[in-house]
């Protein structure tokens, strides 16, 4: 029942208060069915039965300067990812249309480090141009960039920034030291003022609390986030969080759920890990969970699913691809 109430508070643009807060984080194996129902029906409130699909192409890997804990391209660990400079505008230019004939809609170019040069610059504003006229929206998730480059990007074609902040600001110094989490911050609110649809949003099982995850929406919340991303972490061999476990298909689908009854109508999209913590066989449960939005295709340096395997738990779960 109290699930039930939260829901029609949020529904009614009313946030949770912290005892309820506390309620949607305590639910037990036993309640979690009924806590799932409700962030099912607030997500359908806000986006009907439709599911949001977008792919990714990694643009430019490894080599980062930063010193992310989870992430294979991080030059302070030895993992196998590949690395490799940005790619031809011309190469990302045919991943999406392949995206395209696959069902995407929106269509991201992912690169690893934290600033832009002069030279990928320039790839940047063609490649934003190609994805455009293959008919996705170009999103671009390239670090942090100045107004000036969002703003010359924008006229080229651009239309969202994705840039994710992990985690909330209390534990990211235990994730990342050679930046600050105000500079992700800044960066996400830069682009929010230029007028970029941006998605921000995190990774989970990296040794977060609740209170942690908790701290992180509320902050994408306050920011005015319109699109979330939720990854789980698929723990790489050669990071610091190679031993760590995977979460438990509960534990995620919770979290799902508890980001869902925080930011009602925000979009939640779920990206990587979702084949690492639930496997072929339960990932459709995310999609009843409150979530409306899937990446497609492969992650950035791990595989995602077939996407004929996606478009049957879309079906499965009682929805439709979302068109334009
Ligand atoms: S998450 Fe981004 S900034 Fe951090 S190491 Fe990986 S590519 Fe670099």
């Amino acid at each position: 029942m109290i699930f039930l109430s939260i829901a029609e508070k949020a529904m009614n643009g009313q946030a949770p208060d912290d005892a309820e807060i506390r309620a949607i984080i305590d639910a037990d194996e036993e309640s979690l069915p009924a806590l799932l129902e409700q962030a099912h029906r607030i997500r359908t409130r806000f986006s009907g039965q439709t599911v949001s699909l977008c792919a990714i192409v990694n643009a430019r890997s490894g080599r980062c300067s930063e010193d992310c804990s989870f992430c294979a391209q991080s030059s302070h660990h030895s993992t196998r990812a590949p690395e490799y400079p940005l790619l031809a505008p011309d190469e990302i230019g045919r991943a999406a249309r392949r995206a395209a004939q696959n069902g995407a809609r929106r269509f991201g170019i992912v690169a690893s480090g934290k600033f832009v040069g002069g030279s990928d610059f320039q790839g940047y504003l063609e490649a934003v141009r190609l994805v455009a006229e293959a008919g996705l929206l170009p999103d671009l998730s390239p670090g942090i960039l100045t107004r000036g480059q969002i703003l010359a990007l924008k006229e080229a074609g651009l239309f969202g920034y994705h840039h994710n902040l992990e985690t909330s600001a209390s534990h990211f110094p235990q994730v990342c030291t050679t930046h600050s989490y105000e500079e992700d911050v800044q960066a996400v609110r830069t682009a929010l003022e230029c007028g970029l649809y941006v998605c921000s949003g995190g990774i989970f099982g990296i040794g977060e609390s609740w209170d942690d995850r908790v701290e992180l929406a509320l902050m994408l919340r306050e920011l005015g986030v319109p699109s979330v991303p939720v990854n789980f972490l698929t723990p790489i061999p050669g990071t610091p969080l190679e031993h760590r476990e995977v979460l438990r298909p509960a534990e995620a689908l919770k979290i799902v759920a508890l980001f869902r009854f925080l930011l009602p109508d925000r979009a939640i999209r779920i990206c990587g890990g979702r084949l690492a913590v639930f496997g072929e066989g339960r990932k459709a449960e995310l999609l009843r969970a409150g979530a409306d939005g899937l990446m497609v295709g492969d992650y950035l340096t791990t595989k995602g699913g077939e996407i004929r395997s996606d478009l049957g738990d879309i079906e499965r779960a009682g929805l439709v691809i979302e068109r334009q």
